[in-house]
């Protein structure tokens, strides 16, 4: 074999985690390679995750927009129709023009990249094997990218087609005329909420008694009132032991219940880190029961110049927070510094109404017995949201009694997801509800919500 080809560092993977810690090592003077097994650049995000389901949901919204809230507004649409092919090609020329936006930036910053799989085969060593052959790498650092990939049910046979991932529900040829969805997780309720819009009838089948684990569970019960009253069927406390195709349906089983037959099925309980065919052996890494790599504070695992960020490590599943630590995992290699404040990781449901959330929920200050005060503000009292016609949701602030500094934000409602990047900056600034409350928002805005709320944190907002 040739001799290995060297440089600083060598990442595995090119999701939000990787290609961005490449971008940034290289930014800093490193001769740095990227390895990624899929043909196009950007991870699960760019190709089967955040983008393409944004795509789509910003895609069926408009269409049930022009079926339904049009009208309401004096704008008169007559013979709206569904152009699926359309919209579907709209997805594929929105993920084309990321993948090769990070190809682009790539080049621009000088990083090597390597197409094939990427297996470490001792300290320092990664070798590269593609259907052209193998390359041998070699580098002071490794930085483990990997990702996850879908987490899969017993007893639920994916066939790729009626039975599938997220994957599958980015690009279904038809509109299900039933689709069942396994786990109300936000994924779920993303794929679903596309294709309720576009005329599926969906049920979700969700073992807890609740949907969003881990969300706000006030915000979480306001969603599944929201959710059910677009149209889409909620069956809590129900484990699903098995779904199988039977002719062109799909029979689902629930444990203690009858089955359902559906159209199609999309399997969304989970995702779990992917360190297939990684060679961890070979440099004795172990994984954790979770199947995650352990690292430290600088995301080393206990192999020197061996280091692992993203969705393969403890964390929420979020391309941000895949990014952030790609970031602070390199600026610390080259300064010595690199930090990420896992208090200020915001996760947005892009549903409509959106929900955002950062900080601890009021579930967690109550089970922690942390002294909070709360202040809510609804849309339904805000000028601008009555001017968008989008009135459901609320803002939630959670403040510590004491000190008024900001402990958890919770927002449903429109736009949330933007309106969080502030509570994430004041988060991050060490602010209090006060500081929120004595800003000046500007008027007519959304924003105008979250400054309500910071007042009713003090009992005294103006408009309600
Ligand atoms: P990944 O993006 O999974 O990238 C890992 C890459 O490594 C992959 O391209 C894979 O092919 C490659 N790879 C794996 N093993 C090897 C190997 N041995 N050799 C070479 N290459 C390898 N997050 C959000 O923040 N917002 C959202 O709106 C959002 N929406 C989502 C919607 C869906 C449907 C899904 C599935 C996920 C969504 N996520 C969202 C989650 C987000 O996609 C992940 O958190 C993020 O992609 C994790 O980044 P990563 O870099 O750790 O891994
Ligand atoms: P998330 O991990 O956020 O993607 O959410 C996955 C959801 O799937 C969680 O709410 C789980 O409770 C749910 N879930 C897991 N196993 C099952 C099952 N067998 N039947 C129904 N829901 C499940």
């Amino acid at each position: 074999m040739a001799e290995a080809k060297n440089h600083d560092l060598v990442i595995i993977g090119a999701g939000p985690g990787g290609y961005v810690a490449a971008i940034r090592a290289a930014q800093l003077g490193f001769d740095v390679a990227c390895i990624e097994a899929e043909s196009e650049l950007g991870g699960t995000c760019v190709r089967v995750g955040c983008i393409p389901s944004k795509a789509l949901l910003e895609a069926s919204e408009l269409f049930y927009q022009a079926q339904n809230k049009l009208g309401e507004f004096g704008v008169g649409v007559k013979g709206v129709e569904l152009d699926l092919g359309r919209m579907l090609d709209k997805k594929s020329e929105v993920v084309k023009a990321n993948t090769q936006g990070v190809a682009f930036l790539f080049k621009k910053n000088k990083v090597t990249r390597y197409q094939g799989h990427g297996r470490i085969t001792g300290k320092g060593r990664v070798l590269v094997e593609s259907s052209d052959g193998s390359t041998e790498l070699s580098a002071k650092h490794i930085l483990i990218a990997t990702g996850s990939k879908v987490a899969p049910l017993k007893g639920v046979e994916l066939d790729g087609d009626r039975i599938g991932t997220s994957t599958e529900a980015l690009s279904y040829p038809e509109v299900p005329g039933h689709l069942v969805v396994i786990g109300a997780g936000y994924i779920g309720l993303e794929m679903g909420s596309v294709w309720s819009r576009l005329g599926a009838k969906v049920t979700v089948l969700e073992y807890l008694d609740r949907i969003l684990p881990g969300m706000d569970s006030e915000i979480a019960n306001d969603a599944r009132r929201l959710f059910k009253k677009q149209g889409m069927v909620f069956s809590l406390g129900a484990r699903v032991t098995g779904a199988r195709v039977e002719g062109d349906q799909v029979k689902v089983t629930v444990d203690g219940s009858d089955p359902i037959t559906c159209d199609r099925v999309l399997l969304s309980v989970g995702r779990i880190p992917d360190t297939e065919g990684l060679g961890l052996d070979s440099v004795g890494i172990e994984l954790d029961k979770r199947g995650r790599i352990p690292v430290d504070e600088h995301y080393s695992t206990r192999v020197d110049g061996i280091y692992a960020i993203g969705d393969v490590i403890e964390g929420p599943m979020l391309a941000h927070k895949a990014s952030e630590e790609g970031v602070a995992c390199v600026e610390h290699l080259a300064t010595g510094y690199g930090h990420v404040n896992y208090d200020a990781i915001p996760g947005v449901v892009y549903t409509d109404p959106e929900i955002a959330s950062v900080g601890a929920t009021e579930d967690q200050l109550k089970e922690d017995g942390v002294p909070y005060a709360k202040g809510m503000f609804p849309f339904s009292a805000n000028g601008r949201a009555r001017a968008l016609g989008h009135t459901d949701g609320r803002v939630k602030i959670l403040a510590h009694k004491e000190t008024d500094r900001i402990l958890g934000v919770h927002i449903i409602g429109p736009r949330a997801g933007d309106l969080i990047a502030e509570i994430v900056a004041a988060i991050e600034f060490g602010a209090s509800s006060e500081d929120i409350a004595r800003t000046c928002h500007a008027h007519p805005t959304l924003s105008e919500a979250v400054h309500e709320a910071a007042l009713a944190v003090a009992g005294h907002a103006l408009h309600i």
